[in-house]
């Protein structure tokens, strides 16, 4: 190592890695395909040192050959993962394609992250593709994952991007680029649905095992953990489902490979967020049916719980018709759940306290209003607030007074107050999204070496539930425009 390199040994990774432990075919070994002139396009200072790493003493030159993979940490154990997913539906064997797990990092409160580059060469999984990203789309992720942390939705996040000085031919050349991803882990339902086809009967035990081990030890000596680990798999998914519900957010490409077992948000390709209330709402340029529409959300989550209570059948019961009907109870209860979990969060958006018989009509009436008026989404609950952003004649529409004065009267119910109301509304309802066409305006002069824009909006994104400085400047609505934003998956 030479001199340059010395601060390295200081940063305070302590790697840990157990999943490279477990039986081969459930991964490869290999590294990232080293890049030609790596530079550092934005670092997360905040989250490194989250993790108890620190970067302080480490030149740009080092982050950049550390974050390119260049220079590995020691400590490290690289691996592709193997795993399988329903894509729209069908099935098809994966595994990252041009990701690699660095290693599990243990942060000092001892909590186990993966650190995972994404974009870093071609593995054995990758089928056609090149093993790369491109700068726009990585930056897109780091910005949008970032938001969603500090919406207080569990999300993986980014805690780097490199660009690898390679051009990645897309329709045109484009500038390459790695991100750096943290997870608490990258186990999917697909993974599940993978170990299930090991030749080796044992390894969808081991694999189970070692994911209760990982992310669940409560539930390693209750009665049935198969059964309790479906049913804390579908807790977490209907909190994570209701928290994207809540701040509209269309994660696109809801394939089981892409439904994280910790309940984290993973996977930012196509997603987007809704502006206009409209539950039908798509933007990725491959969902011709709507299968991962804005509304349809909670039922492909059903969908894919289904998929991962199938793999996990041979481990509730020898008995495979008891199984079944034991899955199945477990997933027939997934609506009610999901509809009084969506209910509370409709609730506090609404500031509304307690129950009563009529709130789910006031409830769907706004949302029906909105669409019909094709209304901003956050804006209209930004409204409620009196976060007047804007002068916007549409709440003086005789249909919206009408329901507020509904509203106004519902909140003097269950002892509430308006300090109350406005304390619940303030926690659920952003002031500020990362909205589309304001990700693209940054992007666009990202990618021509401008990130001042970028880190402005990462800045207010830091604090969407805070009034700051710069907040009005994003809380507009993308002028109306007859082109429809389109998200693509090929990044
Ligand atoms: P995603 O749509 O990001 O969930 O990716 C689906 C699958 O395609 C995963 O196995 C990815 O690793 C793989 N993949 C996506 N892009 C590429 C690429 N450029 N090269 C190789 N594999 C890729
Ligand atoms: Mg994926």
């Amino acid at each position: 190592m030479n001199k340059s390199h010395s601060h390295i040994d200081k940063i305070g990774w302590q790697f840990d890695n157990t999943y490279s432990k477990l039986p081969d075919n459930m991964f490869s070994k290999l590294g990232p395909i080293p890049v030609k002139a790596p530079k550092v396009v934005i670092f997360n200072h905040s989250l490194s040192s989250k993790i108890g790493l620190d970067f302080s003493n480490t030149s740009n030159e080092d982050l950049a050959l550390i974050f390119s993979g260049n220079l590995l940490p020691k400590g490290s154990d690289t691996i592709a993962q193997a795993y399988a997913g329903h894509q729209f539906g069908h099935f098809t064997m994966l595994g990252d394609g041009r990701a690699i797990v660095v290693g599990e990092h243990i942060s000092k409160n001892n909590k186990r992250f993966d650190i995972q580059f994404k974009g870093s060469g071609k593995t054995p999984y990758s089928r056609n593709g090149d093993g790369r990203a491109v700068l726009g789309p990585m930056l897109r992720e780091y910005i949008i994952s970032e938001a969603m942390h500090n919406l207080e939705i569990p999300t993986t996040r980014s805690l780097a991007v490199v660009k690898t000085g390679e051009a990645v031919m897309r329709e045109t050349p484009l500038d390459g680029a790695i991100l750096t991803r943290v997870a608490s882990s990258h186990i999917r339902v697909g993974t599940f649905q993978y170990a299930v086809f090991s030749k080796d009967k044992s390894n969808l035990k081991t694999f189970f095992d070692y994911t209760i081990e990982r992310h669940y030890p409560h539930i390693k000596n209750s009665k049935n953990p198969a059964i309790d680990l479906l049913k804390t798999v579908m807790e977490k998914q209907i909190q994570l489902i209701t928290d994207w519900m809540r701040v509209g957010f269309i994660h696109g490409v809801m394939n089981t490979d892409n439904m994280a077992i910790s309940g984290e948000t993973i996977d930012y390709g196509p997603c987007a967020f809704m502006d206009t209330y409209d539950p039908k709402t798509v933007f990725s340029s491959i969902d011709h049916q709507g299968r991962y529409a804005y509304f349809n959300q909670p039922s492909i989550a059903r969908w894919n719980l289904e998929r991962f209570a199938e793999s996990l059948i041979p481990l509730i019961d020898n008995n495979k018709d008891k199984a079944i009907e034991m899955a199945t109870e477990i997933i027939n209860s997934f609506a009610e759940k999901y509809k009084k979990s969506w209910f509370k969060m409709m609730h506090k958006k609404l500031g509304l306290l307690g129950e009563n018989p009529k709130d789910e009509n006031l409830i769907l009436d706004l949302l029906s209003w909105m669409h019909q008026n094709k209304v901003d989404y956050t804006n209209t609950f930004c409204f409620l607030m009196n976060e007047n952003i804007q002068v916007n004649k549409v709440y003086e529409n005789q249909g919206f007074i009408s329901w507020k004065r509904q509203w106004q009267e519902r909140l003097k119910l269950h002892h509430n107050s308006p300090e109350k109301s406005l304390k619940l509304m303030r926690q659920a309802n952003p002031l500020v999204i990362p909205r589309n066409y304001k990700v693209e305006e940054v992007l666009k002069k990202a990618n021509n070496g401008d990130l001042d824009p970028f880190n402005d909006f990462l800045k207010v994104l830091e604090k969407p539930y805070e009034k700051q400085t710069k907040t009005n400047n994003y809380q507009f609505p993308a002028p109306s425009s007859e082109k429809k934003y389109q998200t693509f998956c090929g990044t």
